[in-house]
């Protein structure tokens, strides 16, 4: 069984919570406190949140996407041996 595992890219942007959309967490609903790490999602915009709760949201929320994408990430590695 091949393990597959989810890099999510991204490099560190800092930013005042003053200038985000909105200053608490989509997910679990706490505010953001200093230094957290926030993201937002890629399939659907809740808003940003923090960057563990948009992990576990993603695995329950979009697991469906998730999987579609590991499998073409698959079929592509595939082509590229022929
Ligand atoms: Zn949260
Ligand atoms: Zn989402």
């Amino acid at each position: 069984m091949l393990t597959d595992v989810l890099w999510r890219e991204g490099w560190l942007k800092p930013l005042s919570i003053e200038s985000l959309p909105n200053d608490s967490c989509s997910v679990c609903k706490k505010d953001f406190e200093n230094l957290d790490f926030i993201t937002s999602c890629e399939f659907c915009d809740i808003g940003l949140s923090h960057d563990s709760c948009c992990n576990s949201h993603l695995i329950k929320s979009h697991i469906d996407q998730i999987e579609a994408k590991i499998e073409k990430h698959k079929e592509k590695k595939l082509h590229s041996f022929q």
